[in-house]
């Protein structure tokens, strides 16, 4: 007589890509012999945000060492494309898988997809559910005294640290997985066409290690080399003073219940110190996807409806977009977050917050197109973080900065970049220019450029907007604004 069929279960992957810390892993093992591990490329699913061209690069390499992770524990990834519903369906035919297993993601697309999928395969008969892999507290469980969602970040923190120590500990990865049948097809990895035809990634290739082993060795760096100095050197970006591990963290190489157990480890008190300030951060990723869940619509529209008529620049608008996204705007430090974006698919926070108020201040360019150009461009590029980045520094968002409050891109160079080395690493044609002069080559005596080879308006451009001016066209635009509200 034949055996039955061993008891199966799918595991579907999306943006959770480990094998640690991965309670629909854990749970899948616990209750079927066999699992089956499946990565299903649907951009469309995601639609408008399908991911950006960085984000399509990590996803190669991502997939690629979670494929060795799993071959490694002795299974088969399963990769394939396509409309998620029919492959689940496809695969549960095939298999005779009985239950189906994913981590849960926030965002509206991805959460409207994945209800229709659940739905259908209930229909199916088939035993769907969801886990949390990605946040420490997910959307719906923390309210304020009122029940309404935190739109205000502090009393949102003040709410969470004492619960850190409640945090689950995060779950082992298994030392090995069951078999997959050979007889189930995947497709090459090269088939999901996620790598750019003109090759322009070499910079991402060299800063980056995608997968889970590259997030596990930035994180022992950073714990051994950058949390204890982090309160102090986390605002400079000419050090390695954070974590990097945005782009792990984005595609679930990491979770933030492992990082958190690690800090735990490395210093015990979670809410002082470096660690203090280090979990405060990981904190606003949290209350980012708490806004995004409550708030949908974050990503298009303004948080504050006083912004939905801003009066925009409409002159010459492309040619400044343009100069502020190749970093030729002429303003030293935000010329340098630009070219870092572009050659390594990350930007320091503090020079995101400078680039994204020249952008939405000085050039009064809508914030949105500042979105999507980082949409493309960041390997961490999260629907969350990046919205709610975005509309922090327009000053429309829930818990933003005002809009008054206009940062001086020279001051900020100044003080968070004082010997100027960040900006010669990124605009060599300024690096002869002495400290005083590095975030203002134009107040430089023509006697001195010409004396050290420096041709501002030919290898630098001169500045697109004079900051005093723009600063005062910025702040009368926001006048007509609040005249209105
Ligand atoms: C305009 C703008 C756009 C941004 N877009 C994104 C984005 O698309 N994706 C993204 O992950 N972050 C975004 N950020 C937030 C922040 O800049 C990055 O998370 C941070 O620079 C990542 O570097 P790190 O891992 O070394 O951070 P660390 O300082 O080591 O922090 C640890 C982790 O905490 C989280 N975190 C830190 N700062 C923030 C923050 N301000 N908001 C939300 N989460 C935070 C990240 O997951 C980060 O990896 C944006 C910020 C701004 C101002």
């Amino acid at each position: 007589m034949a055996s039955p069929p061993p008891k199966t279960a799918i595991l579907w992957f999306r943006r959770d890509l480990r094998l640690a810390d991965n309670p629909a892993l854990t749970v899948a093992l616990q209750s079927c012999e066999r699992v089956i591990p499946v990565y299903i490329h649907a951009p469309d699913e995601e639609a408008p945000w399908q991911p950006g061209g960085a984000a399509r690069w990590w996803l190669h390499h991502g997939l690629s060492a979670l494929a060795q992770d799993i071959a490694d524990a002795g299974s088969r990834l399963i990769l394939s494309c396509g409309a998620s519903l029919p492959v689940l369906r496809r695969l549960v035919q095939a298999t005779g898988a009985t239950q189906c297993h994913w981590n849960r993601l926030y965002e509206p697309a991805t959460m409207e997809r994945d209800t229709t999928v659940t739905q259908a395969l209930r229909d199916d008969g088939v035993r769907c559910e969801s886990h949390n892999a990605g946040l420490l507290f997910e959307p719906w469980t923390l309210k304020t005294g009122v029940g309404e969602p935190y739109r205000v970040f502090s009393p949102y923190w003040r709410r969470c640290e004492p619960k850190l120590a409640e945090v689950p500990t995060p779950l082992p990865a298994p030392r090995a997985l069951p078999v997959v049948p050979t007889t189930l097809e995947s497709l090459p990895i090269d088939a999901l066409g996620l790598l750019p035809r003109i090759r322009w990634d070499q910079g991402l290739a060299d800063t980056w290690e995608p997968g889970a082993a590259g997030a596990d060795k930035r994180l022992r760096r950073f714990l051994d080399q950058g949390l204890g100095g982090y309160g102090d050197r986390r605002e400079l970006p000419a050090v390695t003073g954070t974590s990097r591990l945005s782009p792990h963290l984005h595609w679930g190489e990491i979770g933030p219940r492992q990082v958190l157990a690690a800090v735990r480890d490395a210093c015990g008190d979670l809410t002082a110190g470096g660690a203090g300030h280090f979990m405060r951060e990981l904190g606003w990723r949290e209350f980012s996807m708490q806004l995004l869940y409550h708030f949908p619509d974050m990503p298009a529209r303004p948080l504050d409806p006083k912004f939905a008529d801003f009066p925009w620049r409409t002159q010459g608008a492309d040619a400044l977009l343009e100069a502020w996204q190749r970093g030729r705007t002429g303003i030293p430090i935000v010329d340098a977050g630009m070219r870092e974006l572009w050659h390594t698919g990350w930007m320091h926070n503090r020079v995101r917050m400078l680039v994204a108020s020249l952008l939405t201040k000085n050039l009064r360019l809508p914030w949105q197109q500042g979105a999507c150009w980082f949409w493309d461009t960041l390997v961490d590029a999260d629907l969350a973080n990046n919205s709610q980045g975005w509309q922090w520094a327009a000053g429309s968002g829930a818990d933003a900065a005002p809009y008054f409050r206009i940062f001086n891109p020279v001051r900020q160079g100044e003080r968070f970049d004082a010997a100027g080395d960040y900006v010669r690493r990124w605009c060599p044609e300024l690096a002869a220019l002495p400290e005083r002069l590095i975030h203002a080559p134009w107040a430089a005596k023509p006697a001195l450029l010409e004396q050290r080879g420096i041709h501002i308006g030919r290898d630098y451009p001169t500045p697109v907007v004079d900051l005093k001016q723009s600063r005062a066209a910025a702040l009368a635009a926001y006048e007509q604004v609040k005249l209105r509200a």
